[in-house]
């Protein structure tokens, strides 16, 4: 019996435009013997096939699962259709002109088929740096406008040599449309520049820059998203002169080693970790340190990790390929800058930084900071999405309005919705500075137009000072929503885990307005998208010297110890009273009992702090959250133990944090081990918050929490009440997809702003 002959189409959306997609399907089609066509439309792709059942059936099966590696399927639809006797499979032009809703592909690590030409010396390519394919390369730092062809990416001053132009055709090959596709002769080309802007003439600038580095140098190195300032990691006298120019005094650096096998030599690599290195996104892994390694100290000082990534360019591969274990590979910016991208730029703004450019001349036209992952409690937690991984949205569960929403004041983001698709940009940093706040603008400007996105409605944060705030207030014509801070951290993990309805939110970080005035941040809320109750929080004590007590966390020390010991205080033997200057000392209780200039905060990342001061980790930081991270790094040996702890109801439950100072007072005075006072104080926040929500289950039947805020980069924390909530029977959800931190809230605020303008 002749097998019978059925026709479909197949309408595919998601990233399917620019990543090889038609090429993918054109191959398939012949593996199975399908006639028919396909075509880029203005959603996506569509696929007319005839042939029989089954080999539509494994054509169908293999769409789904064998999709190139840059290609995101985010909903096929299959039709049945009359047969039209198509003769052959073929790539046709494109049936409409628009192409405005399709997604933009991430920048992407070289592939593997690119990765042996680049060190093939037959290849017409070999140690090409600029060397890519349909499959991996440049995308959205290189795009200005859409559609993504090569006129609106910065390869439009590139004309295609002969050879380039005939891959970029043939429909068989792997470059075909592949937009950055570029080789020696026609395409960018790097070039080597002392800190004077003189070029160094030499045959060859990589090896020239990587010898440089070989002799202690530091060396800017200009890369996908922005410029990186590089020195070898195992000399830590160039390594501590990086951050003696950086000014980055104490600030983890991360580093990029050739492959897993060195990486080994300095960091243990799990299994997990190792896919998420090598993955196309390439970002920074948070791995833990082996020791004794040969890595200089001053590259992680008094941390228990490294943070380390794989080449991801051709460039960065053909450097590391020297004998390296591993390069420093920081951003190329001034303290809290953004990241220079521009060679005028990096020349003006780096020289005094770096001894040498190996610059490019292939422009950026959106900056992109490296991407930083770690795996805590089973999964993997985003702590900076930014390259590899933005403008992939995050799905949402409905459609929503189109929304700007502009993010916190710390490493913000700005989120733009459309659909169901929410739109995170890449890292933009801390919104203090006016370059800062130059690249927010121009970030959310160039989004709004590669997206095509035009809001009516802008969310933005509570806090009036907030450089985000202000912007959103100067927009005209447009519908404006504030959002509370923590009801935006707990919504924007309620959003990428598509939860609807009531959830308790812990809701913990270091800074955001509430909405009585007072700095939160240890917060217990009942909230659903639209709406949220402030159920619990940390009490309230004053930050003498407001934001001087976030650099320095013996004020807020002597703040917990007013509150627990008034002033008893005198009588303490805590080497943190005993080194500070009695005047100062003096000054600041004289603050906080005056309450000048002390504002009231509930922050669970300010009692870290205080904690870690008291217990004598250190009085003062060099960046947010330093302390309670170091508090963390130590926490080391197993404990049963906690700190009494208990809470009062005046309307909410306010936790009383006199019990747990005094407890750690205690154990400081009898000499317990920072250690073990650490691993204590950590199990007490779990205890803690564990039974509140117990509690909280009684009385408002609600049995799903979510985790979210900065605090919750704390593997200690996160990991042990996520343990601990299960164990009591409640659903837990975390941020997977998006940060916990900052860098998340902008996500949150959007959502929130479609449910209160729904209303
Ligand atoms: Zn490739
Ligand atoms: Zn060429
Ligand atoms: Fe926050």
């Amino acid at each position: 019996m002749a097998a019978e002959f059925v026709a479909k189409s197949l309408e595919i959306k998601g990233i399917v435009q620019g990543v090889g997609f038609r090429p993918f399907v054109y191959q398939l089609a012949n593996k199975y013997s399908l006639k028919g066509e396909v075509a880029n439309t203005s959603s996506g792709v569509s696929i007319s096939i005839e042939g029989t059942r089954e080999s539509i059936e494994s054509f169908c099966g293999d769409l789904a699962d064998k999709t190139p590696p840059l290609a995101y399927i985010t909903k096929i639809s299959v039709n049945s259709e009359p047969l039209e006797g198509f003769k052959n499979f073929s790539i046709v032009k494109s049936r409409e002109q628009s192409f405005i809703s399709t997604l933009i592909s991430p920048d992407v690590s070289i592939c593997d088929d690119c990765l042996r030409e680049l060190f093939d010396p037959d290849d017409r390519r070999y140690q090409y740096p600029f060397i890519n394919c349909t499959n991996c390369g440049p995308r959205y730092t290189i795009i200005d406008n859409i559609p993504y062809d090569r006129p609106n990416t910065s390869m439009k001053h590139f004309k295609m040599c002969k050879k380039c132009q005939a891959e970029y055709d043939d429909p068989e090959d792997r470059r075909f449309h592949a937009q950055p596709n570029a080789c020696a002769k026609c395409g960018p080309h790097v070039a080597l520049y002392d800190n004077t802007k003189r070029e160094i003439p030499c045959r060859n600038p990589v090896d020239r820059a990587s010898s440089f580095l070989k002799q202690g140098y530091i060396v800017a190195i200009k890369g996908l998203g922005g410029f990186h300032l590089a020195v070898d990691a195992e000399n830590s006298d160039a390594v501590a002169l990086l951050r003696r120019r950086k000014n980055r005094e104490e600030k983890p650096l991360a580093i990029m080693s050739y492959d897993i096998d060195r990486i080994r030599k300095f960091a243990y690599v799990e299994p997990e970790e190792e896919v998420l290195l090598t993955s196309s996104q390439r970002p920074i892994v948070i791995l833990k340190k082996k020791e004794p390694n040969s890595i200089s100290e001053e590259v992680s000082p008094r941390n228990r990790y490294f943070g380390t990534m794989i080449p991801y360019t051709p460039l960065h591969y053909i450097i590391l390929r020297h004998d390296f274990t591993a390069l420093v590979m920081t951003s190329g910016n001034i303290s809290e800058e953004p990241i220079a991208i521009d060679n005028e730029d990096a020349f003006e703004r780096l020289s005094a930084i770096a001894d040498f450019f190996l610059i490019h001349n292939r422009d950026i036209y959106l900056r992109s900071d490296d991407s930083i992952v770690k795996r805590t409690a089973g999964a993997t937690r985003i702590v900076r999405r930014s390259r590899g991984y933005v403008p992939i949205p995050v799905f949402l569960k409905k459609k929503v309005p189109q929304i700007l929403a502009c993010g916190g004041g710390l490493k913000s983001t700005a989120c733009l919705t459309k659909d169901n698709q929410a739109f995170l940009s890449q890292h933009i940093g801390d919104l203090e500075n006016l370059a800062t706040y130059d690249f927010f603008k121009l970030t959310i400007n160039h989004m709004k137009r590669i997206l095509d996105i035009d809001p009516e409605i802008i969310a933005y944060d509570l806090h009036p000072d907030y450089l985000s705030t202000r912007y959103a207030q100067k927009q005209v014509n447009i519908k404006k929503i504030q959002v509370q801070h923590h009801h935006a951290h707990v919504v924007s993990c309620m959003a990428e885990n598509m939860l609807e309805g009531q959830v308790i939110g812990l809701s913990f970080d270091g800074t955001g307005f509430g909405t009585d005035g007072c700095i939160w941040g240890g917060e217990v809320l009942i909230a659903e998208v639209g709406a949220f109750k402030r159920a619990a929080h940390l009490s309230y004590v004053p930050m003498p010297g407001s934001e001087s007590a976030i650099k320095e966390p013996w004020r807020m020390a002597v703040s917990y110890l007013y509150d627990a010991f008034g002033d008893k205080l005198w009588d303490l033997d805590l080497p943190v009273l005993r080194e500070i200057d009695k005047k100062n000392l003096k000054i600041i209780v004289d603050m906080i009992s005056k309450r000048i200039n002390s504002p009231y905060t509930s922050s669970l990342g300010r009692l870290f702090d205080g904690i870690a001061a008291i217990i004598g980790i250190r009085n003062r930081v060099s960046f947010e959250g330093q302390a309670a991270m170091e508090l963390e790094m130590l926490a080391g040996e197993e404990t049963q133990a906690t700190y009494d702890y208990e809470w009062l109801y005046e309307g909410l439950y306010k936790i009383a944090l006199k019990p747990i100072i005094q407890g750690v007072t205690k154990d400081v005075e009898h000499g317990v081990r920072p250690s073990e006072i650490s691993a204590k104080f950590h199990l007490t926040l779990i205890h803690l918050f564990s039974e509140l929500c117990d509690v909280l289950r009684d009385e408002r039947d609600i049995n799903r929490i979510v985790l979210s805020g900065g605090v919750f980069q704390n593997s200690i924390l996160l990991a042990g009440l996520i343990t601990s909530l299960e164990a009591k029977g409640f659903v837990v959800f975390s941020h997977k997809k998006v940060t916990a931190n900052d860098g998340g809230i902008s996500l949150g605020q959007a959502m929130v702003a479609a449910a209160v303008a729904g209303k």
